[in-house]
């Protein structure tokens, strides 16, 4: 049995499908008791998750996903206890807007340059609070550009394709120091998804601590088990806490359904201890 923890879902506020409470039906019934919505950039959904979870009867953690900058390259921290109407998160959540906007309008523009439909794409994205990389590809595909979403990454929006636009988000410490002035704490999130040697990952997990950050999804959707070792290993070793999170985005997607997660190894401490009143063992017996 796993955890019963999903630290790390999405809902209609950023890229995910569902609206928070349908989210928190899906949760609800793969068996979560503890979860977190973290939209990307966006607390917009947190509010209608913690209602929901409440009338449900599940523990909602408020989060976040933050998209930063770590040597030059877009990595994302998530943050959990965070209180939604902190000043300085909402300082950073219209920063990361205009940045979000500023990159759409150019990536729209390479595509163009590239053969794809991009100014419509672009167009077509004009009313979503927080456009992401993933609504472009919904819109090539509906725009008949790709077959699907991933063939869209895959042709269109990856590193060196047309569309790819490096990305100017804030730095790693000053995400962390946000997340921390918040009231919640940073976990560097999917750690093994990023293109990083080994020796850059373990870097990337050093920097992350020494900035404050607290821990590390060591469990994420669909990985395999000795990608878990591995997570583990880098967790362990920078002396983070361990965190298990999905990344669900759509639960009709087989692999990122939270029921599916693995149990967080023995070896490290869970991060959501602190809003847990259940012991681990409790739930064991
Ligand atoms: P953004 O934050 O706008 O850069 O968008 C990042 C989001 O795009 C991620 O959170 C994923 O949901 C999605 N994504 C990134 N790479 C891929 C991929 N290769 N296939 C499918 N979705 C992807
Ligand atoms: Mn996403
Ligand atoms: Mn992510
Ligand atoms: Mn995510």
């Amino acid at each position: 049995m796993n955890d019963h923890v999903d630290l790390h879902v999405h809902s209609n506020h950023s890229d995910g499908v569902l609206a928070p409470a349908a989210l928190v039906e899906v949760l609800a019934a793969a068996g979560v008791r503890l979860f977190a919505l973290t939209d990307h950039d966006s607390v917009a959904g947190v509010a209608a998750a913690t209602a929901a979870a409440r009338a449900r009867g599940l523990t909602a953690v408020p989060g976040i996903e933050l998209s930063a900058n770590w040597q030059g390259r877009g990595i994302h921290i998530v943050g959990l206890g965070i209180d939604p109407a902190s000043p300085a998160l909402a300082a950073a959540i219209a920063a990361l807007s205009i940045a979000r906007f500023e990159r759409l309008a150019a990536i729209g523009e390479r595509l163009e340059r590239g053969g794809a439909p991009g100014r419509a794409a672009v167009e077509s994205l004009r009313d979503v609070a927080t456009p992401t990389r993933t609504h472009i590809a919904r819109a090539l595909v509906e725009l008949g550009a790709a077959r699907d979403v991933p063939a869209a990454f895959t042709r269109w929006l990856g590193r060196g394709r047309p569309g790819h636009v490096a990305s100017a988000w804030p730095e790693l410490a000053a995400t962390v120091e946000v997340i921390a002035a918040s009231g919640g704490v940073a976990v560097l999130a999917h750690p093994l998804r990023y293109t990083l040697s080994p020796g850059q990952r373990r870097r990337l997990a050093h920097d992350f601590r020494a900035a404050g950050g607290t821990a590390l999804e060591v469990v994420t959707g669909g990985a395999a088990p000795h990608q878990i070792e591995t997570a583990l290993g880098l967790a362990l070793r920078s002396g983070l806490e361990g965190s298990v999170g999905s990344d669900c985005h759509d639960p009709a997607l087989a692999w990122h359904r939270p029921e599916r997660l693995a149990k967080l190894p023995e070896a490290v401490a869970p991060v959501w201890q602190r809003w847990d009143p259940t012991p681990r063992r409790a739930l064991e017996a």
